[in-house]
């Protein structure tokens, strides 16, 4: 029972990140896991975070959707998770996959203001509409999570809907985001040099730092890092990166972030360092025609070049075209620049291409991070 609850934290272990490029939305974990109506179990547990990102993904109709989590200190050491909760979420914590403060304040807010993301929080914020106007301007922008016949479901706080919705990143999060930035406390998950990444949170593992940093904080209009504090030094342009989505019959399954820096090789199961691997999703016959290594993804000068590295070969779908006689066959070996709606095919069905261009929501269900789930994990005693 416990090495299943252990899978289940791993797989959630995958959807957190404070990436900007690939966070969907931003939560406070301190909240989340004490919607003790959504299970009707423990005072707090950790798998309603996993609860909460498969309502998100059902929303979205995507799977592999990450969020973006505000953690108070306090919850390192909370004596209402199991003692295995606690250590995995001090490992997010030490790898920089989640944000962790002491005094989180507005901090959450901050995030989706700067980051354009959707909130998820049962909290009403009424005292800062005035900072930040989105809260009561955009119907959307914030939802509530509450229990469901499938699961938790969203109510929106203004308008009436159950969708959370994007908006746009403030003009000052695109400044922020143009530069990378340096934490002078050693070893800063967020703002050092490098970072760690997870043994299973290969979300995150794609692209660590610097293009995956988070937005700093701003203190009198000062890039502070949140975690420290500290006044941050411009470390320079952040690197360009363009963020791909792998969509399978129809439904996009996971977005990932390209850099100058690292290439992306895509396939059924990829040995390169950072590769995104398909196998899971495909059935008998895509999986005999799709190579395990099959498309190689590099960034150079802006433009984002595919090379066919197969036995079989792809096709390019000229501006996301669905029409055969359009379909441009790319040989094994051969290169091409994917124009900003081109879609790359390794199979029927099987398709790379921005994220931004590329539609999903076919009726098919979005992979849960709960499958592992017993039943009964929600009621067990804590250890
Ligand atoms: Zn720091």
């Amino acid at each position: 029972m416990r090495f299943e609850i252990s899978k289940v934290l791993d797989a959630i272990e995958g959807r957190v990140c404070t990436d900007p490029s690939l966070a969907r939305a931003v939560l406070d974990l301190a909240e989340v896991i004490r919607y003790q109506d959504l299970d009707g179990g423990r005072p707090a547990s950790l798998l309603r975070l996993g609860m909460v990102i498969d309502a998100l993904s059902r929303e979205l109709a995507e799977d592999s959707v990450p969020v973006y989590a505000i953690v108070h200190r306090a919850l390192l050491s909370d004596a209402d998770l199991t003692s295995n909760e606690r250590m995995v979420v001090r490992r997010w914590a030490d790898d920089g996959l989640v944000e962790v403060l002491d005094n989180p304040g507005d901090r959450m807010l901050e995030v989706a203001d700067l980051l354009g993301l959707p909130v998820v929080s049962r909290v009403r914020f009424d005292g800062l509409c005035g900072r930040f106007p989105w809260l009561v301007e955009q119907p959307g922008r914030v939802v509530a999570p509450v229990p469901g016949a499938g699961g938790p479901a969203f109510v929106a706080h203004v308008g009436g809907g159950h969708t959370p919705v994007e908006g746009d990143r403030s003009p000052v999060g695109g400044q922020l985001l143009a530069r990378q930035w340096r934490c002078p406390e050693p070893g800063c998950a967020l703002f050092g040099g490098g970072g760690g990444g997870g043994a299973f949170a290969d979300l995150a593992r794609v692209d660590r730092a610097p293009a995956g940093q988070p937005p700093p904080a701003l203190r009198q209009g000062v890039p502070t890092c949140p975690r420290h504090g500290a006044r941050l030094s411009d470390a320079g342009p952040r690197p360009r990166s363009e963020v791909l989505a792998i969509r399978i019959g129809g439904l996009i399954r996971r977005r990932f972030v390209l850099t100058e820096d690292q290439p992306v090789t895509v396939g059924r199961a990829p040995e390169e360092p950072g590769g995104v691997m398909l196998g899971q999703w495909l059935n008998d016959e895509t999986r005999r025609w799709i190579s395990r290594a099959h498309v190689r993804f590099e960034l150079r000068v802006g433009e984002v070049i595919v090379t066919d590295v197969s036995t079989n070969g792809s096709g390019i779908r000229p501006n996301g075209s669905m029409a055969e006689a359009e379909r441009v066959p790319l040989a094994p070996k051969q290169s091409r620049v994917l124009g900003g709606a081109d879609m790359v095919e390794l199979y029927p069905g099987v398709q790379v291409g921005r994220a931004r261009e590329l539609p999903t929501g076919a009726a098919f269900t979005p992979t849960s991070v709960m499958a592992e789930a017993p039943t009964m994990a929600m009621r067990l005693p804590r250890n």
